[in-house]
């Protein structure tokens, strides 16, 4: 492997994210600061700017309407944004935009208060003023319910696809709604520019809608995938060995290790049921693709009863962790439980590869019963240049680490050339929130750590 040249890839790869982020940010804060500007420049230039309350007021829920509505556009999983932003990034995103977005409608409503009182009483819907009043606190209450239920979801105990499905008809609402109230109070949507604006945001919300909905649905119904086998593994996993079915024109999807890709299964792939699995195969055969899956809820208990000869609805890859332009000399793999998808998937291509470079595993698991892929992990480790460090919680064995995955832990395995190994993560929160401090004590840069979360929900 000629190290010198995927050095300089490496460079060029981290790079080109940097610029791909900066400009998607920098477009993000135009767009986003877009009918302030325009606002601002209109009261200058005309001297109509009004009491200092009521302009805050103003400009903060111009500014409140844009984000709700910008939130839609990263959740389209639009290929030119996910080449830039791992999908945890993309989606924490959507939430800050959408919370950020409330607070300013909260703050609007308040600020608009203290200019004048008689405000306070437009927050009864059912008193008797005009539609485009009402549908102001109509928007603010939908996107307070949107927070609410986003935020408890999990303590509420509330099913994951039919809380989505709610979410997304809350979340259009609350857009209908706020633009009701804007066009209807016509004083800074009443300029042409500004008003266009909105039009334009709203056609591109409708878009990423569509695009999420329809387009990738039809999409991911052109590439089939028909199931081969279904491998129940220990701890609650199955493994699921797909190939491509398509026929004619038709084509796989294009991923590599590392990747994630979304499933449906035993529905259509127009319902709202799909999961984020990470690649567990190797990527050297595009036509076949393989996810070990947990079981954790509803959908993931019933994979171990699949069959072969089922078809399943595959869009993918995603994420931006490569292995053949990443990893100079080789690489570092946390994995902690099923955070071992991904990690299978890495080892398994570059066995096939006969990739040589160097890789450390930290591989947390409560005991030696729990460990997955245990005796495959094994095998690799005579084929590849791997060394396996296991960490259990539980164990008396000496040739195991001992208690979760610290930095006293990675720096005992760490190799020499720091800065020559990537480090990719893939685990449960409460490890990963472990594993990225002790990367940084022990002098780890942070363009070497792709970190990869499974909760973006
Ligand atoms: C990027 C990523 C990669 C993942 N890779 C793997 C993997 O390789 N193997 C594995 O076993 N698990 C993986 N998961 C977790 C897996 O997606 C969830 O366990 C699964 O979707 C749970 O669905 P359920 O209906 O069984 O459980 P539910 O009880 O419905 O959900 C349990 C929790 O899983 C999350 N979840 C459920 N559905 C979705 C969804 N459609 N999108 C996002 N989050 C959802 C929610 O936080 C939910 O509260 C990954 C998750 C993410 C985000």
């Amino acid at each position: 492997m000629n190290t010198a040249a995927s050095r300089s890839a490496r460079r060029a790869y981290i790079a080109q994210l940097r610029v791909k982020r900066i400009f998607w940010i920098c477009l993000f804060v135009v767009i986003a600061l877009f009918p302030l500007v325009v606002a601002a420049i209109n009261n200058t230039t005309n001297g109509t700017w009004r009491a200092v309350p009521r302009e805050i007021g103003s400009f903060a829920g111009m500014l409140g309407l844009s984000l709700m509505i910008l939130s839609f556009i990263p959740i389209m999983r639009e290929k030119k944004i996910t080449s830039a932003f791992n999908l945890d990034v993309v989606y924490k995103f959507h939430h800050s935009c959408s919370i950020l977005g409330f607070w300013l409608v909260v703050f609007h409503l308040v600020a608009l208060w203290i200019n004048n009182q008689e405000i306070g009483r437009l927050v009864n819907i059912f008193a008797d003023y005009p539609l485009y009043m009402k549908a102001g606190p109509i928007a603010l209450l939908a996107a307070g319910c949107l927070v609410y239920f986003s935020y408890f979801r999990k303590e509420l105990k509330l099913n994951y696809d039919y809380w989505k499905i709610g979410h997304s008809l809350v979340a259009i609402l609350m857009v209908v709604f706020g633009l009701i109230h804007t066009f209807g109070v016509n004083y800074y949507s009443g300029n042409a520019l500004i008003h266009g604006y909105y039009v334009f945001l709203t056609v591109l919300a409708a878009i990423a809608i569509l695009w999420l909905r329809v387009f990738s649905s039809l999409s991911a119904m052109c590439k089939p995938y028909v199931i081969k086998e279904v491998l129940v593994r220990n701890n609650a996993t199955t493994e699921l060995r797909l190939e491509f079915a398509g026929k004619g024109n038709q084509k796989p999807i294009r991923y590599h290790a590392g990747q994630i890709a979304w499933i449906t299964v035993r529905h259509s792939r127009f319902s709202f049921k799909e999961h984020p699995f990470s690649i567990a195969s190797s990527d050297i055969d595009q036509n076949k693709i393989g996810f070990a899956i947990r079981e954790l809820g509803d959908f993931t208990a019933t994979i171990k009863d699949l069959k072969p000869g089922e078809i399943v609805y595959v869009e993918g890859g995603f994420g931006i962790f490569n292995p053949y332009i990443l990893g100079d000399e080789g690489f570092v793999l946390i994995a902690g439980g099923i955070g071992i998808a991904p990690v299978m998937g890495i080892l398994r291509s570059m066995a096939d590869r006969k990739d040589r470079r160097h890789v450390v595993l930290y591989y947390g698991s409560r005991d030696k019963e729990s460990i997955g892929f245990y005796d495959e992990l094994n095998e690799l480790s005579k084929k590849l240049n791997l060394e396996v460090v296991h960490v259990l919680e539980k164990t008396d064995d000496p040739s195991f680490e001992k208690g979760y995955v610290t930095k006293d832990v990675i720096e005992r395995h760490y190799p020499k050339n720091k800065d020559r190994y990537d480090v990719f993560i893939c685990g449960p929160g409460p490890m990963v929130q472990i594993v990225l401090p002790a990367l940084k004590k022990i002098g780890i840069p942070k363009e070497n750590i792709w970190p990869e979360f499974y909760d973006m929900a």
